[in-house]
């Protein structure tokens, strides 16, 4: 196929994924295109994104490979060093602990808002062409490249097509790749609170019959009246409990909340307005056809539980990297072996979190003494502790450079 666009790569989707894609490929000396329908929302600091991340070490480093750490660290993070899991049937909780595992923290919480500002304005910086607003409409390709339609009219041509339009994903349909999916019929509400006992840097998850309650720290810039007690939930609940909760009076919800908490970090107090998003297991059949990959969501949607969502989907990226210290092309046979390993560790991500909600989401007596008493020795037994929290951090124990106090 011709390039008379000259690009190497088109990105479809400007998300955290997608934008790291693409700045991922520019900074190998790519020609880079990115299209999305819409324009991202500035960062302020005024406005807390609801949606946040818990970003691993790996991740970490892969964004401080890419340049846009430091921005990112000096707007708004949360450092975790500490990460409580329980269950409400009993039994003693899971702890990982930074100092214990002889880590400097274990993660970051991080605005989804924020990521995509800051990625942005590195992907202005590097030239990578920008269409937006702009959605692709067809997509034509062959074994050297593709021929995109904007629905703007302009066409675009280049070597490869990267997909990170999310989960309802147009370019995968073009494509015709096919998705296997689970609807949980659970919904994940989200919301700021105040808790009364601080939040110690901790991330608090409590498994209860209904779905786990998640309670993540947040950076609350230094407010007096928040001080080290501002933190984000993540609550997962059936679809009608979802929406019970949604509608519930402030009064209510927080009362359930803290009970949902088993009452460990005291009454709660809203700070911002709830929203809730659809659970569901959703896995694309693979990750390469000719010139195109899905990366991220369009790829891969996966239960909340491990806070692995977008994880997973810089692990996609962090992939391409790997390949591309080998040349600035990427070649066919080295696109289908990153499908192949991306794909089995999408699956295999997908698959555990589902098998852990459905092992928690279940109060029957036998089950609920073994998973109290399985957490409990799995937080005494350090070589397993660290096993754990090797796997939620890409397989290995990464941490940017410039930042390993942050
Ligand atoms: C409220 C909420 C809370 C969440 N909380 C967590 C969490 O705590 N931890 C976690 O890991 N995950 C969480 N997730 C999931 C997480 O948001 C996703 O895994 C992650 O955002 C996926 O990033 P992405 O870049 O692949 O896709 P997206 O963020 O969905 O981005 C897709 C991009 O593609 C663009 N696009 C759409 N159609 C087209 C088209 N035709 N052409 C070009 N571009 C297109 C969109 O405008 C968008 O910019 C949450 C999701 C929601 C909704």
């Amino acid at each position: 196929m011709s390039r008379r666009n000259g690009l190497d790569a088109v990105i479809a989707g400007g998300g955290v994924v997608g934008a790291a894609c693409a700045l991922l490929l520019a900074r190998a000396g790519q020609k880079v295109a990115l299209v999305d329908p819409r324009a991202p929302v500035a960062w302020q600091r005024e406005v807390r994104d609801l949606r946040v991340f818990a970003i691993a070490p790996d991740n970490a480093a892969l964004l401080e490979q890419l340049g846009v750490w430091e921005a990112i660290t000096r707007a708004r993070v949360q450092a975790y060093r500490r990460m409580q899991v329980w269950d409400a049937g009993g039994g003693a909780p899971l702890v990982f602990d930074a100092d214990t595992l002889a880590q400097p923290q274990l993660g970051w919480i991080i605005e989804n808002n924020l990521l995509i500002d800051r990625l942005w304005q590195a992907l202005r910086e590097a030239n990578v062409r920008l269409y937006c607003p702009a959605k692709i409409e067809t997509l034509e390709q062959d074994e050297s490249g593709v021929r995109l339609g904007l629905d703007d009219g302009i066409s675009l041509e280049a070597g490869l097509v990267v997909a990170a339009d999310g989960a309802q994903s147009k370019l995968r349909q073009l494509a015709g790749i096919a998705v296997s999916t689970h609807d949980y019929e659970q919904r994940g509400v989200v919301a700021f609170v105040r808790s009364e006992h601080p939040h110690q840097a901790s991330c608090w998850q409590r498994f209860l019959p209904t779905g786990p309650v998640a309670l993540l720290p947040f950076n609350d810039d230094g407010e007096a009246a928040l001080q080290g007690r501002l933190g984000s939930i993540v609550w997962t609940l059936p679809n009608a409990e979802a929406q019970r909760l949604l509608d519930a009076p402030e009064e209510q919800f927080k009362r359930e909340l803290a009970h949902a908490l088993g009452g460990e970090l005291g009454a709660l107090q809203l700070q911002s307005s709830r929203a809730a998003f659809p659970l569901r297991r959703q896995l694309a059949k693979t990750q390469y056809k000719q010139r195109l990959l899905l990366v991220g969501d369009a790829a891969h949607a996966v239960h909340p539980l491990a806070g692995q969502g977008v994880n997973l989907g810089l692990r996609d990226v962090a992939g391409l990297q790997t390949l591309l210290r080998t040349g600035r092309t990427l070649s066919s046979a080295q696109l289908a072996r990153w499908a192949r390993t991306r794909r089995s560790d999408n699956a295999l991500g997908a698959y555990s979190f589902e098998a852990i909600n459905c092992a928690f989401s279940n109060d029957a007596l036998l089950p609920s003494l073994l998973r109290g008493h399985a957490l409990g020795l799995a937080g005494r037994l350090l070589p397993l502790q660290r096993l754990l929290w090797q796997h939620s951090n890409g397989g290995g124990i990464h941490a940017p450079k410039a930042t390993e106090k942050a």
